[in-house]
């Protein structure tokens, strides 16, 4: 297939060879499990469960709410310790509502949805509805709820559905693991999604240093004439969507829009095995493979982790610390963020755990920039970080969001070609929080400016009626009863015109 350039990247050391032909390995079940209601992006999920209760495995603990949510189920099955507040896998550390599971040690299933018989000729809600129960959301970092994205092919024409094993973040090999272990699951589960969305072609896309995982790919996918497998050019950040969709199809994803609107929409290889494994068997995203991996780690691996295994055990499970950790990161070294501690549990969105030694790190101090322009050159956005840093440091945010900050994917290329060492991507960071915090005061002021309008609307209405009312009642209370009109009649007229007034009022 010929492919297309794409714009900007870098080549950092990729050091995936710490992990790479491990094969993946299941973690025992901690002593306990914690669940974070909110995985992903949208509303929260609500609790179904209570401190005491049982549960099984697979069970549903914790129902999706509103258009944009996911549920949670146990990984195992046990006791509910609690339903509260712990630290979020978050740089902030900030506590969230989480349900604390005590495995007891049995893993005895809950009754499990039937399984699709045939998904190729099942009812498109069916599988709609499977993958929303099941709790799978995007797992390669988006944790967008993947039964929302599949309605996509309601609403644009899906020409491709690509899937994304490019795996760019250095490290990082869990896809590459789930690739060459389950390849025909991640073709069936991909082959679901593209009947779903209405996509007439399946492109996965692989880097080309992952070999192994694009010939057996290859092979699992030969006998499905829609589904072509493509080795793309190891290129950071090659796994942003937009970027391997250019590379593949030459389509340019306008900022600010959706892949969809130009015929694409993108999975992560390890979300369209979820899908099959919701779809095929009834079975709930409720663990993941995890790369655990830096000079600081004894032994690094791939880990099936029961989702809610802090990462304390996950470390203790690779051998603990080999030497003292310089930086803990969750996620890749170029868009991973600090782990603020080691009790945070592994959540669905949780591809790698790095320990890394000082040597790994990039610690220099930065100093002036040398106006060298080697940020604009490799940002794949297409921006301009010398400039935008330059504002944002002068607090001018507008200036910062003029020039386009709100499309910066935080890819880290510019901080990590910057021969001056700015950290650039933290300054966008920090923008990018305080702007969408300027846009929701916006629309809250908004949102209270209408209701208070509205609200004035309405009182002038029910003044109004209430004025039409009284003018209607007059004439009868002045009016003097006939001489032949049985008594009480005028009172009669005073009762139910009292009770208009109520209604009214
Ligand atoms: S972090 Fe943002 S500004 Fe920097 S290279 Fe990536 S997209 Fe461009
Ligand atoms: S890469 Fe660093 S030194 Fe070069 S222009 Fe950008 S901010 Fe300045």
């Amino acid at each position: 297939m010929k492919l297309f350039p794409i714009r900007g990247g870098v080549h950092p050391e990729y050091r995936k060879e710490q992990t790479s032909e491990k094969a993946i390995v299941a973690m025992p079940m901690p002593r306990l499990l914690y669940i974070p209601l909110q995985q992903h992006v949208g509303a929260p999920a609500e609790v179904l469960v209570a401190g005491g209760d049982l549960v099984k495995k697979g069970q549903m603990i914790a129902r999706s709410q509103g258009t944009i949510s996911a549920s949670q189920h146990a990984p195992t099955s046990g006791r509910i310790v609690s339903v509260t507040d712990v630290a979020a896998p978050h740089p902030s550390g900030l506590p969230q509502t989480t349900i604390i599971i005590e495995p007891d040690g049995k893993d005895e299933w809950a009754d499990l949805p039937e399984p699709v018989a045939d998904p190729f000729a099942a009812d498109l809600q069916v599988i709609r509805d499977r993958v929303a129960q099941a709790g799978v959301v995007g797992l390669g970092g988006a944790v967008f709820p993947a039964a929302v994205k599949l309605n996509l092919g309601t609403q644009y024409k899906i020409e491709i559905l690509l899937i994304n094993g490019a795996e760019c973040e250095p490290y990082i090999t869990c896809d590459d693991r789930v690739m060459r272990e389950y390849a025909d699951e991640v073709i069936d589960g991909a082959r679901i999604v593209a009947r779903v969305m209405g996509a007439p072609r399946v492109v996965v896309g692989i880097e080309l240093n992952k070999p192994q995982a694009i010939e057996i790919m290859t092979k699992a996918a030969a006998p499905f004439a829609e589904v072509e497998v493509v080795g793309v050019p190891a290129l950071y950040p090659m796994g942003y969507a937009h970027e391997l969709i250019l590379a593949i199809t030459g389509r340019e994803t306008p900022a600010g829009k959706r892949t969809a609107e130009v015929g694409v929409v993108a999975y992560n290889v390890a979300t369209v095995r979820a899908v099959h494994q919701a779809v095929r068997f009834g079975r709930p995203l409720i663990s993941r493979v995890v790369t655990v991996s830096g000079g600081a780690i004894r032994e690094p691996k791939n880990v099936l982790t029961p989702i809610g295994a802090r990462v304390a055990d996950l470390i203790e499970f690779c051998g603990g610390f080999s030497a003292p950790p310089a930086r803990l990161v969750n996620g890749g070294p170029m868009m991973g963020e600090p782990l603020p501690s080691l009790e945070v549990p592994v959540v669905k969105g949780t591809a790698g755990i790095l320990a890394l030694t000082a040597e790994e790190t990039n610690t220099q101090a930065a100093s002036p920039c040398i106006r060298c322009g080697s940020c604009v050159t490799i940002c794949p956005a297409g921006l301009s970080p010398v400039e935008m840093a330059a504002f944002i440091r002068k607090d001018n945010l507008e200036a910062a969001a003029r020039l386009g900050v709100m499309d910066c994917v935080s890819c880290g290329s510019c901080s990590w070609v910057c021969p001056s060492h700015i950290p650039l991507v933290h300054y966008f960071n920090y923008a990018k929080g305080a702007l969408n915090k300027q846009e929701r005061e916006r629309r809250k002021n908004e949102r209270v400016k209408i209701l208070a309008e509205v609200r004035v609307i309405r009182v002038e209405k029910a003044a109004e009626a209430k004025r039409a009312a009284m003018a209607a009642r007059k004439p009868a209370t002045a009016a003097t009863p006939a001489a032949d009109a049985p008594p009480g009649n005028a009172g009669q007229a005073n009762t139910s015109s009292t009770a208009e007034e109520k209604t009214n009022a």
